[in-house]
């Protein structure tokens, strides 16, 4: 060993200095055997296991049928240390498992971390002169433990082209079915590409020698992650007066009997314990074997005399030694302060060797000054973590304004854009921002389960989707008595109608369901989705109302959230009135009676949040110019669109109005319908009056009428106030409105009174009529006061 004595401190980076290696001509070699493996796969295995080994090997893996000779050869007692070993590093490493709890970074910001096994890892064992089984429980059992699907080990063969035994028994201890009789770079090089016999893995473990390790850099560089960069094993002893001499010389030896290019280096603040060491080494020295490697390693060890803890404590961590001894006085007070180090082993009853072999630590750690930033193998080795996060409107609004500076300062629109996008979006959905703000994205959840479970009646001619020249089916008159072709049932899906409906709307035929009325659909709706007696529903009166009868006709509780003074939505007391029982909500826009839209973005945000379906009827949309919200189909499929003929389209008498919806939630309509809803003169009236233009100029002379009307009703001296109306009817507010409605009805005019729905005393409504029809109103309501 070479010895200092109270060197300058300056000096002690030099001194400590570990010796140069020539790594280049290595690199070469190395690499050549790489690109064969590479190419030529076992053939190459084959050749180099000939050539490095002596060995020529047929199979690589560890016949199955061979294990129970080679476990049978380990003697008892090395079972049973193995055994005891694998006890306490499994007790240890298992105690690694972390249990990260969610946790909020900030209200609304919820982060959490979760561990995945790393699914494919290979494991490098040296094997030859000095097996290292127990390398084999220090990686397999905490790649077990992690929960690495595919754990291959290679370990090259020993002078008989054998595997040591006790490797084996250790792989059986860990959990290890996969072994391969393969050593040297050219197992670095099968398990980092794979070849036919070897797997390919994803992280690779295990020390080796030279060759090994230079082929890990090699393949790291390539891509695939290794445990550590390793270089020779080294220990550094820090033994003061209280150590015993002899127990630090034998950590010295054990450490430099590795290999010749061991390090090791004693470190001491008293000038008798280092003579006592050095004379105890000399001493030791003599009856180990392996001379030749011990002497070797030794030269390149040192034995320092310093003056002090303090300087002690500075060469340590200046070192990072890959092992540190602490034979001193108040070792866990030194070991407190010790910042660079693999593992530290305190006081004298604490050899090196217990963490090599059984206390239950890793003995893989990193060595030549890497402890400075790396950690030796632990469960966290085997594991990738991955983080989550989720946040809530609520969270994204306090925390996004701080993101749209960072993104903006760094120069990334797009980042910040990212955010002030959703940030718009909150503002403009004006409220709750905890809620959820995904649209439900499974109406079918919803359903009645009984409803779920259905089995719908079927007519063959639903079936089989036509008709056919001879239709036997379905037990009608084959006589043709009317000569009107009524002797047959309808269509049953109206097929020629849906067809025409969704070209004109812009849907597809499975968006639209055509019912007697669109009161039918109503109907319907409840029949699908609320539980008599257990499901509520929601609407917002004054509204139309065959929400609340159909209701009550179904047994279902109404939760009414009156519209604001201004006769708009209040979004917040809808939600706050909802729960998960709430299956409909009813939003009438135009609304009917008070003629005014709803707010398209208070029905966006109910659409969003709303935890049932959102039935938007839209009876009198022709009339206001808005468009339908049967264009956000794709978006919601918790929304219902209801439309009518029964009104703009001039056909009341023929009962036809309409439901859009996605397509499953009009499969669901169709089910529960009654087969032929639609009689065959309608469907036949319908395609022929099909003619959005002609409906449209009517559509607007109506709204002309209205405006007159609507005018002339603001100069009547009784009328206090006509609201604006988006319908073809008006809401007019009278001072004596009771005996308006009557006088009018004694005159053969008869409108409607709304006096008694909230927000509407003192209103009639009257349908904008012909204009002849509109004259006799206003006629009639200019007399009212003479009369
Ligand atoms: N919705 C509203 C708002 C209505 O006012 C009416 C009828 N007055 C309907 C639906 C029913 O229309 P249909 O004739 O299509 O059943």
């Amino acid at each position: 060993m070479q010895i200092f004595k109270y060197p300058d401190i300056r000096q002690l980076p030099a001194i400590l200095q570990r010796p140069l290696r020539d790594e280049e001509s290595l690199e070469r070699t190395v690499s050549t055997i790489l690109q064969q493996v590479k190419s030529s796969g076992d053939e190459a295995l084959r050749e180099l296991t000939l050539r490095f080994d002596g060995v020529v090997v047929d199979s690589f893996k560890f016949p199955e049928d061979a294990w129970a000779a080679a476990l049978d050869a380990v003697p008892q007692d090395l079972q049973a240390a193995i055994q005891q070993a694998a006890g306490n590093i499994r007790t240890f490493h298992a105690a690694q498992r972390e249990q990260f709890t969610p946790l909020e970074t900030m209200p609304g910001v919820r982060c959490w971390r979760k561990s995945v096994p790393i699914e494919k890892v290979g494991l490098y064992i040296p094997g030859g002169t000095a097996p290292l089984f127990s390398t084999v429980l220090m990686l397999g059992i905490p790649a077990r433990l992690a929960g690495c699907r595919d754990i291959v080990l290679c370990t090259p063969p020993g002078p008989g082209g054998q595997i040591n035994p006790a490797i084996l028994y250790a792989a059986k201890v860990a959990g290890i079915t996969s072994v391969y009789t393969l050593g040297g770079a050219q197992a670095i090089a099968a398990m980092a590409y794979g070849t036919q016999s070897i797997p390919r893995v994803h992280k690779l473990f295990g020390p080796g020698n030279r060759y090994v390790t230079a082929a890990k850099m090699l393949v790291q560089q390539e891509g695939l992650a290794i445990d550590m960069p390793a270089g020779p094993s080294e220990v550094l002893v820090f033994a003061d007066d209280t150590c015993i001499p002899a127990f630090v010389a034998s950590d010295l030896l054990a450490q430099a009997e590795h290999d010749t290019d061991s390090q090791v280096v004693l470190l001491t603040t008293s000038d008798r314990v280092l003579q006592e060491v050095l004379d105890e080494v000399a001493v030791q020295l003599w009856s180990l074997p392996r001379q030749k490697m011990l002497q070797a390693a030794l030269s390149n060890s040192l034995a320092i005399l310093l003056d002090s803890r303090e300087t002690v404590l500075q060469a340590i961590n200046w070192y990072a030694p890959e092992h540190l001894i602490l034979a001193c006085e108040d070792p866990d007070v030194l070991a407190e302060q010790v910042e660079n180090a693999g593992s530290v082993f305190l006081g004298n009853f604490t050899p090196e060797s217990a963490g090599d072999y059984a206390s239950g630590t890793n003995h893989t750690l990193p060595t030549s000054g890497f402890a400075r930033s790396y950690s030796g193998v632990s469960l966290d080795s085997f594991v990738k973590k991955i983080t989550f996060q989720q946040i809530s409107g609520q969270g994204l609004a306090a925390l996004g304004p701080a993101i749209v500076t960072l993104a903006s300062a760094e120069q990334l629109p797009a980042h910040a854009s990212s955010v002030s996008l959703r940030l718009q979006h909150l503002a403009a959905a004006e409220g709750n921002p905890e809620a959820p703000i995904e649209p439900i994205a499974d109406p079918g959840r919803l359903l009645r389960p009984n409803i779920r479970q259905l089995k719908p009646y079927s007519s063959a001619r639903s079936e089989f989707k036509g008709s056919a020249p001879v239709m036997l089916d379905a037990n009608e008159n084959a006589a043709d008595l009317h000569g009107d072709a009524l002797n047959r049932y309808p269509d049953p899906l109206q097929t020629a109608l849906k067809d025409k409906i969704a070209a004109l709307k812009g849907l597809t035929p499975a968006n639209v369901f055509l019912g007697n009325g669109s009161d039918e659909a109503i109907d319907l709706l409840f029949r699908l989705f609320c539980i008599p007696g257990e499901d509520e529903v929601i609407t917002c009166p004054p509204t139309y109302g065959m929400y609340q009868v159909q209701a009550d006709i179904h047994g279902t509780p109404v939760r009414q959230v009156p519209l604001d003074e201004q006769f708009d939505l209040r979004p917040e007391e809808i939600l706050q009135a909802s729960s998960a029982r709430s299956k409909l909500l009813f939003l009438c826009s135009p609304n009917n009676p008070t003629a005014n839209l709803l707010s398209a973005h208070k029905i966006e945000w109910l659409l969003r949040r709303f935890p049932g379906m959102v039935v938007i009827d839209e009876a009198y949309a022709d009339y206001s110019g808005a468009p339908s919200w049967a264009s956000r189909l794709a978006e919601f499929p918790n929304l219902v669109v209801l439309q009518t003929f029964s009104k703009a389209w001039a056909l009341a008498g023929l009962r036809l109005g309409m439901a859009f919806a996605v397509p499953e939630v009009i499969g669901y309509f169709n089910k529960v319908k009654y087969p032929y809803n639609i009689s065959t003169p309608a469907q036949r009236k319908l395609l022929q009056a099909l003619e959005p233009e002609r409906v449209a100029l009517q559509v607007q002379d109506a709204v002309a009428e209205r405006t007159r009307l609507s005018a002339a009703l603001e100069n009547l001296p009784g009328v206090q106030k006509v609201f604006p109306s988006q319908a073809n009817f008006l809401l007019v507010r009278f001072g004596q409105a009771a005996e308006v409605f009557r006088y009018l009805r004694e005159n053969g005019v008869i409108v409607r009174d709304r006096t008694r729905e909230p927000g509407c005393s003192g209103c009639l409504r009257t349908t904008v009529g012909t204009a002849a029809e509109n004259d006799r109103l206003l006629e009639l309501l200019t007399k009212i006061k003479q009369d």
